[in-house]
């Protein structure tokens, strides 16, 4: 998975070539061992058109160009799972994006499916999200439509992504944050989604690679010294679960699976907790063969009295995911007990079938049900509920990404209507979900619900095997505060939609007003005037203007028309951003992820901007939503006034950014030289109670650290202390230092740094 710098000019063209032909035969056969039909000639040719296609082309990294789509067509079906069609797309998948041929073409060489899907998955290239934002959401509409049509588009896209994320160490960092921040937060709930789990797992970690390398790598090591430790405590653990399942006559394995980097860094960020912290570092998993479908759920069960006979239960921690599988297909039986260590130990219990199906997603039910799709509904039920949000109306843009994802990593309830029909929602949707859902008409005119018979408000969250009943009023009509208690993308969308139409009527109103009041004093020239207007009253829309008219926020007096006038065009923007261009790639058609086509071009800019304060100026401003410091991993947006914007790299706003206006990102790194103490950050602190804990801590603070206090708040409960301060420091060293010495402090228990 390491990035391969192949350089070419080191190889011989005949050592290269044997690297192709080796990379494509490993394809063929893993396919051939598969259980698959053999459709190996159609598999060569698309082998062999591909090759020619893209011949003379290299790869940002130096490598072959035909090496991806090889690559990709190894995901596609090792990782996978996916047969010939598949396989075939992947190999041609960038040929009409990048190469003369066209879809025509690829129909008459390869027929219409493997035509449709490389026609799908060409309509999507270049990243999800492309230079403006409705542009964003048209390609993503795509994506989502093409998945709709075809399954296998998205597979293939996300083998595509995976492949483009093992290889990332070749781009540009800009490139580099921008596809990471991309892949997190599109492609890893779409993996998760479609049940990839393998996939997603590796995206995420691939991400956080990218994202904090320092993180990645520290707690990679960690993981890596603790081993010995672990497996002598799995091997304990395991022991007597072992003699029983085999005294059952099972064929079986069991091990120790540990958490994904990206995991255990989540939950040391959430919880701050340090490494040593995250006592669930490990699940065990028992995974056994089973010829007859009917027995697997018994021996589930089986197996659950075996480990309870050994191991305390925790109560509320069974999860039975037999009787009713997630979502996305996921079927397993998990319980957590407490080992001899006095540690909770999580237990996974899976027949072989499930496992494949938890690793591989719905992808493997192709594998068991060759011909049949009757499993597939439930892939099959979301994807209607996407194509019905897409077929909407949308507002704008951000907004469709929002109320997409909104239902990517939901985990569904189900409710009943009056007549007992049972419909799913996301977790956390209210009696108006269910109004939107029913009807449109029932949404808008809903006043109140009746759950379980009861009478509650709109906004009342309802809980699987609720009854839900919708009473409506006509005069009722929906408003903005509706957003806020809606958890569907349906009724997001609907509510925006109507909103909007609203809108629209003030909008039109007012714009009849302006006209109005200009036609009196400017009758030549409205159009110029209410140009004058919106730089006057600093909007950048006419609807924002025509809005406020409406609203009568502003009113066209006029002396207010005589004023607006007289005031000077806005001054001309400072041209930092046309500077910072020179440090970004520019290219603006340049297929992001993809080939250097032009050899020999070398782009000439800076990769990193530097962050600096000099004489008390700095040239980039601190992002009030994540207050980085020197020391963090942080990246620069330039905002709309051209400032440079730092933020967190793991800050939730950046990562909206990073994913929506990726080419307003620009790497980043702290000036080396010393920083003066000029930065605010928190620390959180917490202990024991004792006499005298303060003023001890306040002396290590102020005088043995020197650092300035500016604010500080204790609150002091039954024995225990928590407090928070505001200080003056200079980088995250500083901190990470301060926080160690405080917590040799007797009864402190913890300390950490707080956004
Ligand atoms: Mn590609």
């Amino acid at each position: 998975m390491e990035n391969t710098e192949y350089n070419s000019l080191n190889l011989s063209p005949a050592v290269e070539e044997k690297m192709i032909e080796d990379a494509f035969n490993d394809v063929l056969d893993g396919y051939l061992k598969s259980n698959h039909r053999k459709k190996v000639e159609i598999i060569k040719r698309a082998y062999n058109f591909a090759k020619s296609a893209h011949s003379g082309i290299r790869r940002r990294s130096g490598e072959p160009y035909i090496l991806h789509p090889i690559a990709v067509a190894k995901i596609v079906s090792q990782e996978i799972g996916l047969g010939s069609t598949s396989i075939c797309s992947a190999l041609l998948h960038d040929v009409v994006e990048d190469t003369e041929y066209t879809v025509e073409d690829i129909r008459i060489n390869f027929g219409d499916k493997i035509a449709q899907i490389v026609d799908g998955l060409t309509k999507i290239s270049g990243g999800i999200f492309g230079d403006k934002a409705s542009l964003q959401a048209e390609n993503f509409r795509k994506l989502l439509l093409s998945m709709a049509e075809d399954v296998r588009v998205i597979l293939i896209k996300m083998a595509d992504r995976l492949h483009n994320m093992r290889t990332l160490g070749s781009m540009l960092p800009s490139k580099q944050y921008k596809i990471a921040g991309e892949t997190l937060y599109i492609y890893a709930p779409l993996a998760h989604r479609l049940g990839l789990f393998a996939i997603k797992t590796e995206l995420e970690d691939l991400s956080l690679k990218y994202q904090h390398p320092d993180k990645y790598n520290d707690i990679k090591q960690k993981i890596a010294q603790s081993e010995a430790q672990r497996e002598h405590a799995f091997e304990h653990f395991a022991a007597p679960i072992r003699a029983d399942l085999d005294k059952m006559g099972l064929k079986y394995t069991i091990n120790a699976r540990v958490k994904s980097i990206f995991s255990i860094w989540r939950k040391m960020e959430m919880k701050h907790l340090d490494f040593e912290g995250v006592y669930d570092l490990y699940a065990v998993r028992i995974v056994f063969d089973c010829d007859n479908e009917e027995d697997e759920k018994k021996i589930c069960w089986n197996i659950y009295t075996i480990i309870t006979e050994h191991y305390r239960l925790h109560p509320f921690r069974i999860r039975d995911w037999l009787s009713t599988p997630k979502p996305n297909g996921y079927q397993a039986l998990h319980v957590t007990v407490m080992g001899d260590d006095g540690n909770w130990v999580e237990v996974q219990i899976r027949s072989r079938k499930m496992d494949d199906i938890a690793e591989r997603g719905f992808a493997a039910h192709w594998k068991y049900k060759i011909g049949e799709s009757e499993e597939e509904t439930e892939l099959e039920e979301w994807l209607k509920k996407i194509t019905d949000i897409l077929k909407d109306p949308t507002p704008s843009g951000i907004d469709l990404l929002d109320t997409i994802k909104l239902n990517l990593y939901s985990h569904d309830i189900s409710i009943f209507t009056p007549k007992g029909d049972l419909i799913t929602f996301p977790k956390g949707a209210t009696v108006l979900d269910v109004a939107y859902s029913l009807h449109t008409e029932l949404g808008s005119h809903a006043i109140a619900g009746k759950v379980n018979h009861k009478l509650v408000p709109i906004s009342y969250v309802l809980h699987s095997g609720d009854q839900v009943e919708v009473l409506t009023s006509a005069t009722q009509q929906p408003e903005q505060e509706w957003l806020g208690m809606v958890k569907t993308a349906k009724a997001t969308n609907r509510i925006q939609a109507q909103l909007k139409k609203e809108k629209k009527k003030i909008i039109d109103a007012g714009e009849q007003k302006v006209i109005k009041a200009l036609e009196k004093s400017k009758p030549d020239d409205i159009s110029k005037y209410i140009d004058k207007l919106m730089a006057y009253f600093h909007m950048s829309q006419r609807d924002d203007l025509f809005y406020a008219v409406g609203l009568e926020t502003i009113v066209l007096t006029p002396s207010v028309l005589k004023t607006a006038f007289k005031q000077k065009q806005n001054e001309k923007k400072s041209s930092i951003l046309n500077k910072l261009w020179l440090f970004s790639d520019k290219k603006k058609n340049n297929n992001q992820s993809e080939p250097v086509k032009k050899e020999g071009k070398k782009l000439n800019f800076k990769e990193i901007y530097v962050l600096k304060t000099e004489n008390g100026i700095k040239n980039y401003e601190i992002a009030p939503c994540c207050s980085p410091i020197p020391g963090d991993d942080v990246v620069g947006y330039v905002d709309d006034n051209n400032h440079v914007v730092v933020h967190k790299m793991d800050c939730g706003i950046a990562s909206k950014l990073k994913s929506t206006f990726g080419n307003r990102l620009i790497a980043t790194k702290w000036e080396e030289s010393p920083l003066v103490s000029t930065f605010l950050t928190t620390i959180s602190i917490e202990g024991i109670d004792r006499m005298g804990i303060l003023r001890e801590l306040i002396h290590e603070i102020s005088i043995n650290m020197a650092i300035d206090m500016r604010k500080l708040n204790i609150e002091a409960k039954d024995g225990i202390f928590k407090c928070s301060m505001v200080l003056k420091v200079s980088d995250a060293k500083i901190v990470d230092r301060l926080c160690r010495q405080i917590k040799k402090i007797d009864g402190v228990k913890k300390a950490v740094r707080i956004s």
